[in-house]
């Protein structure tokens, strides 16, 4: 087994432990794990497999965010490199949910070519979720604002990667036409 091979496998059985009592909040409650897996097999295909550094830190992407994990940790596991990554794509969880997102819009721009790579696979897995999968008592409304807000972010993200979004705007359009469907055919693309 050679060193990412280790390093990769290593990663997903972190994420794995971390993210146990963790599930999507969609409908059908996929395990957190789905949402680590696809987000890193966008990654893997759309860096062609020759980045392991990249696939590897979305694997991790959430665990500082959403886990007891720290830096420190992620650090001495999978070094300083991943680790520093993995907090580039970290919201600040003492602001308030709507500065957030807000910050995630404004910085997107100025983040390191692999954090934006992360957060265009990331928007495209949530995207999905959300047109197919919603959480419970979201709107097509709210679903709708989901979606406007995430093409912002990767508005910023853009100039990398044309396979990876070309992906986001696959989900994009689908799910639009899936929540317009749902919406009476009162879709469109919002904002
Ligand atoms: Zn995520």
């Amino acid at each position: 087994m050679n060193d990412s091979l280790l390093a990769l496998t290593l990663a997903f059985e972190f994420a794995a432990q971390k993210h146990i009592d963790q599930r999507r909040k969609g409908l059908r409650a996929e395990p957190y794990l789905n949402h680590l897996a696809e987000v890193a097999g966008l990654l893997a295909r759309a860096s062609g497999g020759r980045d392991p550094v990249l696939v590897i830190a979305g694997l991790l992407h959430d665990t500082v965010e959403d886990t007891a994990t720290t830096a420190a940790e992620l650090e001495q596991e999978f070094g300083a490199e991943v680790a520093a990554l993995v907090l580039e794509v970290t919201d600040d969880k003492t602001l308030a949910k709507s500065e957030r997102k807000h910050r995630q819009v404004t910085t997107a721009p100025h983040k390191s070519a692999r954090a934006r790579l992360i957060k265009i696979a990331d928007k495209t897995s949530n995207l999905r979720a959300v047109a197919l999968s919603p959480p419970e008592g979201w709107s097509v409304a709210r679903r709708l604002d989901y979606f406007n807000w995430a093409r912002q972010v990767v508005a910023g993200c853009r100039g990398l990667n044309p396979d990876l979004e070309a992906w986001f705007d696959q989900a994009f359009r689908e799910g639009m036409a899936r929540l317009g469907e749902e919406g009476g055919g009162a879709g469109g693309e919002p904002g």
